[in-house]
């Protein structure tokens, strides 16, 4: 027996969408300016017009409903709405990461049945808005070169991680701002497999052991801290070899746990996700530069088993999920065909209220875009 419960709405339904919204409004008039900034600074048509057009998305996200009226019945069925998948729309990164997770997580518990994952999260310096961009392209690149070092495609003589049986990870870029020293953050959070256990026979400690957000003191491997010297010395472009790692004191941050369920939210969830959990929108100088340093990068990439699969991808809806409405769609459609209407969000709700008709959607709208 079918459960529709699970694709009916009730008035409630539309409760959290403001709230996810609520900065959208101004992300929309930060792309105005920043269109007439550059404009003004004689920049090429395409590029600023594609600014506005942005803004006018971004403001007009999940506004918009195509609704099949089932007119007898008195059944409307929302089949989709606009959304603008903008990278600063909290509304639509967060319906994205859900679907992400949703969609991700069964696979990496499959690799997980016969392999160890760690969720390790490697951090460069603090650095200036000026420079975020070229440290960020850094960051990819040496990240590359660290997998292939791990994977054994690179090699450093005197040193092998094959033991290791590297399986492959989902690495994912997440940005912080410090208001205090108007400095940024880049870093990654990654849940890397391997067949083996890593050493994380933790008795060392260094600068990173301390937090000034935390009280807590961490403890570093051996292993952390070997991973720390060639995680900084390729991303200061030396170049990694026994005599240079020897020589580095104290690398950059490499911190490795063996993985929760939870760390998975943490590596898909969005990029900016930090930022705007601080109850205060970014700001324009903020919103510039992580438009420009994250234009054309991707956020979550895939390596070694996890290559071909496409993180980033736009698709939230889930079959399985899906199977309920079809059904019941197939029943409504024995009596009549339905008709395409267009719908406001705000009207929608109020006929939800009014409770003249019965609203229905799929079981990926309601847990993607309405209640996660
Ligand atoms: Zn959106």
């Amino acid at each position: 027996m079918v459960d529709y419960s699970a694709i009916k709405l009730n008035e409630s339904s539309f409760d959290k969408l403001p709230a996810r919204l609520r900065y959208n409004g101004l992300v929309a008039d930060y792309y105005r300016t920043y269109a007439d900034e550059l404009k003004h600074d004689n920049f090429s048509r395409d590029y600023f017009e594609r600014l506005y057009k942005n803004a006018d998305l971004v403001e007009n996200c999940s506004k918009y409903w195509e609704v099949d009226y089932y007119r007898l019945q008195r059944v409307k069925s929302l089949e989709k709405v606009n959304l603008c998948r903008d990278k600063f729309c909290v509304n639509c990164q967060s319906v994205l990461a859900n679907a992400r997770l949703h969609k991700f997580e069964p696979i990496i518990k499959d690799v997980w049945k016969t392999n160890k994952i760690f969720h390790c999260v490697f951090t460069v310096e603090n650095c200036k808005g000026f420079v975020l961009k070229n440290v960020i392209k850094k960051m990819y690149k040496s990240f590359g070169y660290f997998v292939r070092y791990l994977n054994g495609r690179a090699k450093i003589r005197g040193l092998k991680f094959d033991y290791l049986g590297f399986k492959g990870g989902v690495r994912s870029l997440e940005l912080t701002y410090n208001k205090e020293d108007d400095t940024y953050h880049p870093h990654f959070h990654c849940l890397l497999a391997f067949s083996k256990n890593l050493n994380l026979d933790k008795k060392f400690l260094n600068k990173f052991s301390y937090s000034k957000y935390s009280d807590e003191v961490r403890y570093f491997s051996q292993e952390e801290i070997l991973f720390q010297k060639i995680w900084y010395l390729l991303n200061i472009g030396e170049k990694v070899n026994h005599i240079n790692i020897d020589n580095v004191d104290l690398g950059y941050s490499v911190a490795c746990d063996e993985a929760k369920e939870t760390d998975m939210h943490e590596v898909f969830k969005y990029a900016l996700k930090a930022d705007f959990d601080k109850d205060v929108c970014l700001g324009f100088e903020q919103f510039k530069l992580y438009r420009e340093s994250l234009l054309n990068l991707r956020i979550i990439q895939g390596y070694g088993n996890f290559l071909n699969y496409e993180f980033e991808t736009n698709d939230f809806s889930a079959v399985e999920l899906d199977v309920a409405i079809q059904e019941y769609k197939a029943q409504l459609r024995l009596v009549e065909n339905p008709v395409r209407v267009y719908e406001q969000a705000d009207i929608l709700v109020d006929n939800i209220k009014s409770g003249k008709w019965n609203y229905i959607t799929s079981g990926s709208i309601k847990k993607f875009i309405l209640e996660d």
